[in-house]
């Protein structure tokens, strides 16, 4: 076995025990990288010789995670490292400071291997509207990885990285880890800083772990959550030791499945695989139930309307004057900004900011933007409710396998879809994970859902975890990079 094939939690004890050194570890990934970064493309800035020295640096008595190599999306602001959000806005910003994620992890000691490729601003599906490159999925490279935080996910998912950061503004950490037969998840809102993440829709966005297994997701968030006065919608609450319970089963644990989640748009493989999970879970002694969940319908909309808004708001700071791209000709200030916007974003997120606009503006605020967030309240009591019967919610993380490149870029309304299932949960502000539970008859893997209440992380990571354990996938299947 390889030191890049294993887990964290799996390094730390070689470490531990003096089998390996920090330096073994980082040599094995960067070689690991080497041979496999030209058909993945996940990064867009790649730090392997400062990892390198950085690890041979680190001295015999070191600090429990020193030396573990993680990669961060490129929206997650880096002190002296380009923070591009994969868009030609930002080609070449630097950022003045940390993001408090980054902060936390460099003062445990772990090294930055690499900033990760995204589609462009955290928008989209499939990590194809990146300015840079377009990231390829392990398991095959004619498909897409999922999106947004495509980048970090493939590199974890190829081995190139043991784990990485990624953000979630709508599923972009649970819906390309499932595509991509990872451990994703997105936490509660509030649960984890947003200083220094660049906002794409601040009401939703959220900085979440993706891993190889549980163990390391529960690792992963215990060293990035936390009350942080920087962020005032930071939740004051104290964070919880995420491993305590992880290995207490599921025995008696109610569990909701809504049976909407299960009828338009689901792809068939992917709804039997679900089922088959479902019935793994009462064999472990879960009590399933199914309801119905009557606001389904209207998560799209309700997301897009919402997030779509924020977005227009919050890249209006991009005017070509403070910092980001600058248009070389123009002549007079509003041709700067135009021009320089024009130029800067790419099509996707320009077709946010206009639909955006459209819903802010006076005379459709009522129709639209207003009339979403109503809806969004009753989301918010569906959920309630469900939560008042329910441990956790189980759902599929996304109607259908990993697609083909190119297959919906040109097509926003079908990209759109991808995320039918996610959304909910960033609309509620809930936590939620997705675990890979098997392949379909393309060898693709698939996803399960389960949506936890407000700071229940460590319930969700429980259930999970029993899951994982059941089933083995990591076991089972390896990603073959098929051609
Ligand atoms: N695909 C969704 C969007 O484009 C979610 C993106 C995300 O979570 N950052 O908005």
């Amino acid at each position: 076995m390889e030191l890049y094939e294993l887990t964290v939690h799996e390094l730390l004890e070689k470490l531990e025990k003096n089998e390996i050194t920090p330096e073994d570890i980082t040599k094995s990934y960067i070689e690991r990288i080497n041979n496999k970064e030209q058909d993945i493309q996940a990064f867009i800035t790649l730090l392997d010789k400062e990892a390198e020295e950085t690890a041979k640096n680190i001295e015999a008595e070191r600090k429990k995670y020193e030396g573990i190599p993680i990669g961060i999306k490129d929206n997650i602001c880096t002190k002296g490292v380009k923070t591009t959000c994969a868009s030609k806005m930002l080609e070449d910003f630097v950022s003045p400071y940390d993001a408090t994620v980054v902060e936390k992890l460099k003062d445990e000691g772990l090294i930055m291997m690499g900033k990760m490729n995204m589609d462009e601003f955290a928008m989209g599906s499939s990590t194809e509207y990146s300015y840079f490159k377009k990231t390829k999925n392990p398991w095959d490279l004619t498909r897409v990885p999922g999106g947004s935080s495509g980048g970090s996910i493939a590199a974890v998912a190829s081995n190139m990285l043991p784990w990485a950061l990624g953000s979630e503004t709508g599923g972009s950490v649970r819906q390309p880890a499932s595509l991509c037969g990872i451990v994703g998840l997105k936490p509660t809102y509030g649960l984890v800083s947003r200083y220094g993440l660049v906002a794409y829709a601040s009401s939703l966005d959220q900085i979440g772990p993706a891993t190889k297994d549980v163990e390391d997701c529960a690792l992963l968030l215990g060293l990035i959550a936390g009350h942080d006065k920087k962020d005032t919608t930071s939740a004051n609450v104290d964070k919880k030791d995420y491993l305590a319970h992880l290995k207490d089963g599921v025995k008696g644990l109610k569990i909701g499945v809504p049976k909407e989640f299960f009828q338009k748009g689901i792809n068939e493989e992917v709804k039997e695989n679900i089922l088959n999970a479902i019935e793994i879970y009462k064999n472990l002694g879960a009590k399933v139930e199914e309801f119905s969940f009557s606001m389904a319908d209207y998560m799209l909309p309700i997301y897009y309307i919402i997030a779509c808004a924020e977005a227009s708001s919050n890249l209006g700071r991009f005017d070509g004057i403070r910092y980001g791209h600058r248009a070389k000709e123009f002549s007079s200030l509003k041709e700067l900004y135009v021009n320089s916007r024009t130029e800067g974003f790419g099509d996707e997120v320009k077709r946010r900011i206009i639909l955006g606009t459209y819903v802010l503006s006076s005379g459709y605020y009522e129709a639209y933007y207003k009339k979403a967030q109503k809806l969004r309240t009753l989301v918010i009591n569906e959920f309630k409710k469900g939560f008042e019967k329910y441990d956790v919610i189980l759902t599929p993380t996304s109607p259908t396998t990993a697609f083909k490149i190119g297959e919906k870029s040109d097509n926003p309304l079908e990209m759109y879809l991808a995320d039918l299932y996610t959304v909910p949960v960033n609309i509620a502000g809930l936590p939620a994970i997705s675990i890979p539970s098997g392949v379909d008859s393309n060898r693709l893997p698939i996803g399960l859902q389960l949506i936890g209440n407000h700071f229940e992380e460590d319930k969700l990571l429980q259930i999970a975890y029993a899951f994982e354990q059941a089933f083995k996938f990591r076991e089972k299947y390896k990603p073959d990079f098929k051609k």
